[in-house]
């Protein structure tokens, strides 16, 4: 059971054998209380969007009115699209989780960035500008992959900037990286440490009408570090946050 180890006896073999076997079952616990977090939280933020769906489709059924039903509909569909986001982001965890990768290749990361800055750019939202060294700048990563950090990083950076987002790709040795930049109200120092983290939201945020999941910084720390790259968190010169990741180079 959990929480139970071996003593340790005299002879220095057995006792290293029996420190080394302690460690394993501690890290099998860590494991266990990780899954057991994991499943009751996904659970916890599935719930909400199906309850609503839930409650706002009885209320149509109960009222017929078409002005109402125009109303509950739309609600019904953002929830929807909630409700897909999380599942999808659930999917993707779980593959990762199993060890299935999507297979790598020699991606440009000056030309996913420059499309990805043209897909997350809102009409009368802040500018996003794009800084890339000229020429091609390769990672060794799945394109989907790429795809999915520069979303989540550029998507966040837009919604919570005031006027401007800078995104930057820039190589540095056998390593490539890209910085996002925003001139927004930036993460707290507390926070810093747990937005990587599954469903973990800024506390302002709770409030889930910004139709966020909790899981985009996961999944982008998760799809960076299994190909041994790295995500940092920090505050940006423009006033905001700062997100860096970092991938190793691919040779062409
Ligand atoms: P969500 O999908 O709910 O936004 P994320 O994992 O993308 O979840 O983000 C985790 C938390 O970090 C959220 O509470 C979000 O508000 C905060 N956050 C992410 N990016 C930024 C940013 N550029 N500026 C300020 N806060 C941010």
């Amino acid at each position: 059971g959990a929480g139970k180890r071996l003593p340790l006896p005299e002879s220095r073999e057995l006792r290293a054998l029996a420190a080394a076997m302690n460690d394993l079952l501690a890290r099998r616990d860590e494991a266990a209380d990780r899954l057991r977090r994991f499943t009751g939280d996904a659970a916890h933020e599935l719930r909400s969007p199906v309850a609503s769906i839930r409650v706002q489709a009885e209320v149509a059924v109960a009222h017929p009115d078409p002005e109402l039903a125009q109303e509950v509909l739309a609600d019904v569909a953002r929830e929807s699209q909630r409700l897909s986001a999380l599942v999808d982001g659930l999917l993707t965890l779980a593959r990762s989780d199993a060890g299935e990768l999507p297979a790598a290749s020699a991606v440009d990361l000056s030309v996913a960035a420059a499309d990805a800055a043209v897909r997350c750019a809102v009409a009368d939202g802040p500018a996003i500008r794009v800084h890339a060294p000229p020429g091609a700048c390769w990672v060794y990563a799945a394109p989907s992959e790429v795809d999915l950090v520069l979303d989540n990083l550029l998507r966040n950076a837009v919604r919570h900037a005031r006027a401007r987002v800078v995104l930057t790709v820039l190589t540095a040795g056998r390593a490539a990286r890209v910085v996002v930049d925003d001139d927004g109200h930036g993460i707290a120092e507390e926070h810093r440490a747990r937005v990587f983290d599954r469903f973990y939201r800024v506390q302002d945020d709770r409030a889930r009408s910004s139709g966020g999941t909790g899981l985009g910084l996961a999944l982008v720390a998760e799809v960076v570090r299994r190909r041994g790259g790295a995500v940092r968190v920090g505050e940006s010169p423009e006033g905001g946050a700062r997100f860096q990741v970092t991938w190793r180079t691919a040779s062409v």
